[in-house]
């Protein structure tokens, strides 16, 4: 069974390959079948993913899954959200990861209600107008630190304490933080929806 990954990212190309393989479950890249991505217009992950996997069903013809992930702050109603990837822009900082981190530990300065969750959502279809898609949601809540801990893993993984863990996401090994992780859980998930629903 071919499925496309609605996503240009190789890691998470790679992450989502090894773990579908024993279905029997190609995945390809996107960007290896045609060019250009879906808008990505609305305020919740699920819309957002769901846009994606509509997407590259209607370009390709296959099956397809996509994602959408960022960081929920609870002092913060819940934002930045669907926008985490471009948070450090609206203080005038350029787009990247550390700039990123910057931002919000300068937002969260003095703040007493450090609660974040990073958020994953997996969506999958089985044609541009499937009315059923497979939805899978992982969380993982954490506290924002009011410094950067740790050298592993990428976006505000230094800054993403897991109190059961005692931990940062980047002072974990990466297989520690993939059992914990919001990823982790929503890929976890959607395997399983698919080994039901899709497979036969
Ligand atoms: P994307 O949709 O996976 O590209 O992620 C959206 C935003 O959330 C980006 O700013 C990422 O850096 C951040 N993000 C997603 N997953 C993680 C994670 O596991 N740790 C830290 N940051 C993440």
């Amino acid at each position: 069974m071919k499925i496309v990954l609605a996503s240009n990212n190789r890691g998470k190309l790679a992450e989502l390959q090894a773990m579908f393989a024993p279905l029997g479950v190609e995945l390809i890249r996107q960007g290896d079948l045609f060019e250009g991505e879906a808008p990505e217009p609305h305020c919740t992950f699920v819309e957002n993913a769901l846009a994606k996997a509509r997407f590259a069903a209607e370009r390709t013809g296959l099956l397809a899954i996509a994602d959408d992930a960022g960081m929920c702050v609870s002092h913060f109603g819940g934002l930045p959200g669907v926008d985490t990837a471009y948070y450090c822009t609206q203080f005038g900082y350029e787009k990247s990861d550390d700039n990123n981190v910057r931002a919000l530990l300068e937002q969260m300065q003095g703040v007493a209600d450090r609660r974040a969750a990073m958020v994953s959502t997996l969506v999958g279809v089985r044609s541009a107008k499937d009315p059923e898609p497979l939805i899978a949601m992982g969380r993982v809540l954490g506290e924002i630190t009011t410094e950067r801990r740790g050298t592993q893993g990428f976006g505000f993984d230094p800054v993403m304490y897991i109190p059961e863990l005692g931990q940062t996401f980047a002072e974990m090994d990466p297989a520690v933080k993939h059992a914990h992780s919001h990823r982790g859980r929503a890929t976890l998930q959607m395997i399983e929806l698919v080994r039901e629903r899709w497979v036969r």
